[in-house]
């Protein structure tokens, strides 16, 4: 009864976020509903998920527009097209996209040919091999943006796309990768500070998320689920999780605002711990608990600094 609803309840949308976006397509009088409204001055970039739309953002600044293919609200992993979108993809100055994540994203860039210009985030940062829930070798690890040094590097390569896709502002684009590239190493001084002297290293999550934050860290991540917030994990694994939380004295199961909290909260409360956010960052909502990706990085920090008894 509590695996039931694990994934069924991911489609919140985010109502408030969504609306300036239908405005702002309803005043570009787009006719193609689906498509990014196309600002003609602008470098028009398209991008999978929330991270990669933080990073051109900060990057480009106006001068570029960003379409990011998940709705706001949504769930990133499971990402469906609509011929809409896959038609602004083949349409897009540049997308930001890191394969095997989204494979609709793969599919339609693949269907783009190869006069799309592309940031392939896999081949801009080194990735980390993934694992299942029971820690099997599976793929690789998609969390990429949640090691602030990795995102420095993606930021990186994204302005030198940018630069080759709109030359006359190559100089803008260095400018914007090297402020975010500072407000990152900050970030992970920050993390690095902050979770440097605590009574655990080993926390629980939803999903396998934080595998590059806890290597960065060196913390233990314990995913309830595998790679993806869908994959419901088995009474087994659930009562496997709950005896590492006693061996460690784990004193929070976090949860995600994309994804049912049940699940951590029938672990929590058979065990009187309590649950608190860990947001993957995967894309904001209106339950988000800050408004950007550092914003959101800092919570996570103040979350984990709590749950293990930081000084
Ligand atoms: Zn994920």
């Amino acid at each position: 009864m509590i695996l039931m609803s694990f994934k069924h309840s991911v489609a919140r949308l985010a109502w408030p976020l969504l609306a300036p976006l239908v405005a702002l397509t309803a005043l570009t009088a787009c006719s193609d509903d689906d498509a990014a409204p196309a600002d003609e001055a602008a470098v028009n970039v398209v991008v999978g998920l929330y991270p990669f739309q933080f990073l051109v953002q900060e990057v480009g600044g106006d001068l570029v527009a960003v379409t990011n293919l998940t709705q706001p609200g949504a769930e990133p992993h499971d990402l469906e097209l609509t011929p809409g979108q896959v038609a602004a993809v083949g349409r897009a100055d540049l997308v930001v996209y890191l394969p095997e994540l989204q494979s609709a994203v793969d599919e339609a860039v693949a269907q783009a040919g190869d006069g799309l210009a592309v940031v392939d985030v896999s081949q801009a940062v080194a990735l980390l091999p993934g694992h299942d829930e029971q820690g099997e070798a599976m793929g690789t690890d998609p969390h990429v943006w949640l090691d602030p040094e990795r995102m420095a590097d993606i930021a990186t390569a994204t302005a030198e796309a940018l630069a080759q896709a709109d030359p006359d502002h190559a100089e803008a684009y260095q400018s914007g990768a090297g402020r975010l590239r500072a407000s990152l190493a900050a970030l992970d001084q920050q993390y690095a500070d902050g979770l440097a002297d605590c009574a655990r290293q080993v926390f629980i999550t939803s999903h396998a998320a934080f595998g590059y934050l806890a290597d960065r860290y060196g913390l233990t991540q314990v995913p309830i689920a595998g790679l993806s917030p869908d994959a419901e994990p088995s009474p087994a694994r659930v009562a496997a999780v709950q005896a590492l939380a006693t061996q460690h004295g784990v004193t929070t199961i976090f949860f995600e605002v994309l994804a049912s909290p049940a699940l951590a909260d029938a672990i929590a409360s058979d065990l009187g711990l309590r649950t608190a956010v860990l947001d993957p960052i995967e894309g904001l909502s209106d339950q988000s608990q800050a408004d950007d990706y550092v914003g959101l990085m800092r919570a996570n920090l103040e979350a984990l600094r709590q749950a293990n008894q930081c000084s």
